[in-house]
Order: structure tokens, then sequence, then C-alpha cells
């Protein structure tokens, strides 16, 4: 390896452990060498972005969760209290999500939706029922 070889790595060397990568844009980071960005801008951004699938997550459940209430509490309030499972099909009820299941002395299970909630009393007629007791966490 001649001299000039040598220089060459020498800086190359050097300059890549130097130089940085903003981890949001790709611009280059002056400055301490454990800094992973450019700026606060950049920063936010990136966990921003980190968040974004999983904010979007949860808005959906929520989502999801607060159509079935409204739909449990409208015909609730309407004085259904006996519902065909195709009715609240039919109205987009979306039986894999709900919040809570209560059981009754009686061991009849209740699948709620915050305050609203139904039970299976076969033929795929459901009761429902609304409890608006305050729920006492463990
Ligand atoms: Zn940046």
């Amino acid at each position: 390896m001649n001299t000039f070889e040598n220089d060459f790595l020498y800086l190359y060397q050097n300059f890549s452990a130097v130089e940085k990568k903003c981890l949001d844009c790709g611009g280059s980071i002056r400055g301490r060498t454990d800094k992973k960005f450019c700026s606060d801008q950049c920063r936010n951004n990136y966990y921003n972005r980190l968040n974004r699938d999983s904010n979007n997550y949860v808005r959906n459940v929520h989502g999801l969760l607060r159509k079935n209430r409204r739909i449990l509490a409208d015909l609730y309030n309407e004085g259904k209290r006996k519902v065909h499972r195709d009715a609240l099909f039919a109205l987009g009820y979306n039986f894999n999500f709900f919040t809570h299941v209560i059981e009754t002395s009686s061991g009849q299970k209740f699948n709620y939706c915050f305050e609203y909630g139904f039970t299976d009393l076969g033929d795929d007629f459901l009761e429902l029922r609304q409890n608006s007791q305050y729920i006492q966490y463990q």
C-alpha cells in the first residue's frame, strides 16, 4: 500500500466514524457522535411515524367498539330487550369486538360494549341489558 492509499484509508475511516446520518431525513449530523437526529423536528417525525401504526390500530378498534355500543344503545333505548342476532348483524354489529364479559350469579354470560351488553338466549336470540355500574378494577 502506498502512502496515498494509506492516507485515503485513514481519511475514509475517520470520516465514516464521524459522519452520521439522521434517522429521519438521512441528512448529516454535526456535533456529538451519539446524536441520532439532526433536529428536534426530525426526532418528532421519527417517533410520530413509529407510533402511527399502533395509534391507528387503537383508533380503529375504538371505532368498532363505539359503533357496536351505538347499535346496542339505540335498540335498548327503543325499548327492545330481545333481538335476533341477524338484526344486529344487519345493523353492522361486529361480534368479535366487546369491552368485557359479565357473568351473572345464575351463570349467564353477557358480552358488553361499554355499558350495553347482551346474552345468547339460544336460537340466535339475544337479550339486551344495560349496566352502568362502575367497574371495579382488581
Ligand atoms: Zn434530520
